[in-house]
């Protein structure tokens, strides 16, 4: 397995996301990250071949055996984004927040290997949200000059499968127990809006934009570290320029 394609994307002296390295050890986690990007999705990870496999999954997992979510296959992943949470800052590829929505242990039903190339990954899952049995199976695609990523992530019927799953029910970080929101940083911004209702949040957050925007990245170029006040964590959701977001979006254009 290789990680160039995840290299090739990303600039990591720009992003605090881990840089690649195969893994000589066989793992069996899995992750399921949130991605606020340019498109709200869900990424789907399982540790296999000294990587994270990766499905980009515009709905996410569902708990609902009639769901079949679609699930794009993107680049392989280090194994080290297991525990990823943060932001991606502008400007680079994916820019946005990225929350472990959750994460356990996998374990295949059959030969990994071979059913992953196959296109049939029969699987279970010991998440805290996600457990039971799913499979990943790929979808032959009629178009001519499809990339043939697409794939559908199905529970299958068992004790763990739950018709009236709903995923907005469970906005938070296994990892930090922290909202999309929290993690972005936007708690002084709620504070400020449940006080203020009245206030159009484009009209009280346009005076800070340009302010944060220039703070926001000599913050990232300085360090992750910094801790967040109320005036960086507006400019999380409203300063994102549209190239970041185009940029963003190539690789989750399908992703919705
Ligand atoms: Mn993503």
């Amino acid at each position: 397995m290789s990680l160039d394609e995840y290299k090739a994307k990303r600039r990591f002296e720009k992003t605090p996301e881990p840089p690649p390295r195969v893994e000589d050890d066989e793992g069996r986690r899995f992750v399921v990250q949130k991605h606020q990007a340019s498109h709200l999705h869900y990424d789907f990870r399982l540790e296999m071949e000294g990587v994270l496999k990766s499905w980009a999954v515009p709905k996410g997992p569902s708990l609902n055996p009639n769901d079949k979510r679609l699930a794009m296959m993107v680049e392989d992943h280090p194994v080290s984004y297991l525990l990823f949470e943060g932001i991606i800052p502008e400007g680079n590829y994916g820019a946005g927040t990225v929350m472990v929505w959750d994460t356990g242990t996998w374990e295949p039903l059959g030969n990994a290997h071979e059913m992953l190339a196959k296109g049939d990954l029969k699987f279970r899952l010991v998440g805290e949200k996600l457990k039971g049995e799913f499979v990943l199976a790929h979808m032959r695609s009629r178009r001519p000059g499809s990339k043939g990523t697409e794939w559908l992530l199905i529970k299958k019927r068992d004790s763990a499968a739950r018709e009236n799953f709903d995923i907005d029910q469970f906005d938070w970080s296994v990892l930090s127990k922290r909202s999309m929101k929290q993690i972005a940083g936007d708690q002084g911004s709620e504070e400020w809006q449940s006080n203020r209702s009245a206030t159009p949040r484009s009209r009280k957050n346009a005076w800070l934009a340009d302010a944060i925007a220039v703070s926001d990245r000599r913050k990232a170029a300085a360090s992750k570290a910094a801790k967040g006040t109320a005036a960086k964590s507006v400019s999380k959701r409203r300063s994102r320029p549209a190239k970041a977001t185009a940029k963003g979006r190539s690789s989750t254009r399908k992703a919705g």
